[in-house]
């Protein structure tokens, strides 16, 4: 392994992302479908899941991405540290927030409730507004081109691609409720009214 101070910070912090995934994915395994809207989904999370987990691993593990290693000016990793710190306490709110609502893929189970407390207050995405947070971080943090900002790119397809169809099917599903929550809030950044 790499082992560089940076590194490391990122591993402690990427095993305390798949933990809070991990705790909120058992609080919802019983849950029972209503509406499922998977499709692409599955294709979608296999290549976020390259730029997330398999070349950070193959950087971290193995000399194999050595080749795009570059250097970033020294401010670069503080500034990592720091989006990383936010986007998982984010991400952790973002999930205690939609308790059981959460899902990974794209559904809405039997007896879901629309959220609008919390962080879901002023963001109605504020799980992806996490995870741009991490990505950029991970960029920052890890100083290859590969390994550094594939999370950027894979989670950026995915975001463009899953959130009109997510907020598509709220909008079926909770019909006005959901309109009138899409123009009181905003898609990553706050809208404070
Ligand atoms: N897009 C949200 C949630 C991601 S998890 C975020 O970034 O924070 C995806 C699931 O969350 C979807 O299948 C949907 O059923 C559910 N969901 C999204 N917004 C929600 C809300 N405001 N209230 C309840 N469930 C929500």
């Amino acid at each position: 392994m790499r082992i560089q101070p940076w590194n490391l910070v990122f591993l402690v912090c990427f095993i305390v992302y798949l933990a809070i995934r991990y705790v909120f994915a058992r609080q919802t395994r019983s849950n029972e479908k209503g509406v499922s809207r998977v499709g692409r989904d599955g294709i979608l999370i296999a290549i976020v899941s390259v730029g997330t987990l398999l070349l950070p691993a193959l950087y971290l593990f193995t000399p194999w991405l050595s080749f795009a290693d570059y250097r970033l000016p020294a401010w670069a990793p503080w500034i990592g540290a720091l989006a990383m710190c936010f986007g998982l306490w984010l991400f952790w709110r973002s999930h205690a927030d939609l308790g059981r609502n959460w899902s990974v893929t794209l559904e809405v189970r039997k007896g879901h409730q629309l959220v609008r407390h919390g962080v879901y207050r002023s963001i109605r995405h504020p799980m992806y507004a996490a995870i741009w947070l991490i990505s950029v971080a991970q960029g920052l943090l890890l100083q290859n081109w590969l390994a550094g900002w594939s999370a950027l790119v894979t989670f950026g397809l995915m975001y463009f691609v899953r959130t009109p169809r997510e907020e598509r099917m709220m909008s079926e599903v909770f019909g006005d409720e959901y309109r009138v929550y899409m123009r009181q809030t905003g898609r990553i950044f706050p809208r404070f009214h």
